[in-house]
């Protein structure tokens, strides 16, 4: 079964990819990364720095999630990051997005043992 730690990676992680000018980049990879499946989720961030960067945030500054949880830690430096907002007019199961690249903090949810990211609350 799928934990956490590994569906943040399949959500949120793309090490080796620069999206740059590459306007399908979210259409290709929703998909991919099956979030286009019984639904199109809405919002989705993937993130552009190896594992090791973004799994070291869990030990980076502790703050106050969205939902009120105490277990989100914001990035000290900033990172690149590709932002798929679905698009207005988009119906499923045609998962449609915008394709936005930002250099951005950003704060994920870590839990268990080992300490790991499992989701992806925010970028500042
Ligand atoms: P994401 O939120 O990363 O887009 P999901 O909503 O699919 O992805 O999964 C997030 C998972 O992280 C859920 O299983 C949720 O229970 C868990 N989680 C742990 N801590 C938090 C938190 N502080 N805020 C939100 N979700 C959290």
């Amino acid at each position: 079964k799928e934990s956490g730690a590994m569906k943040f990676r399949r959500q949120h992680m793309d090490p080796d990819s620069n999206p740059s000018n590459n306007s399908n980049y979210c259409d290709q990879m929703m998909r991919r990364r099956k979030m286009t499946e019984g639904r199109c989720k809405p919002v989705n961030t993937f993130v552009h720095e190896p594992l090791v960067d973004v799994q070291a945030i869990c030990l980076q500054g502790n703050i106050t999630c969205k939902n009120g949880h105490s277990n989100c830690h914001k990035s000290s430096s900033s990172m690149h990051i590709t932002e798929c907002r679905l698009t207005n007019g988009s119906r499923y199961p045609n998962c449609a997005y915008r394709t936005s690249q930002k250099e951005k903090q950003i704060i994920v949810a870590c839990e268990g043992n080992p300490y790991v990211p499992v989701h992806f609350d925010a970028s500042v």
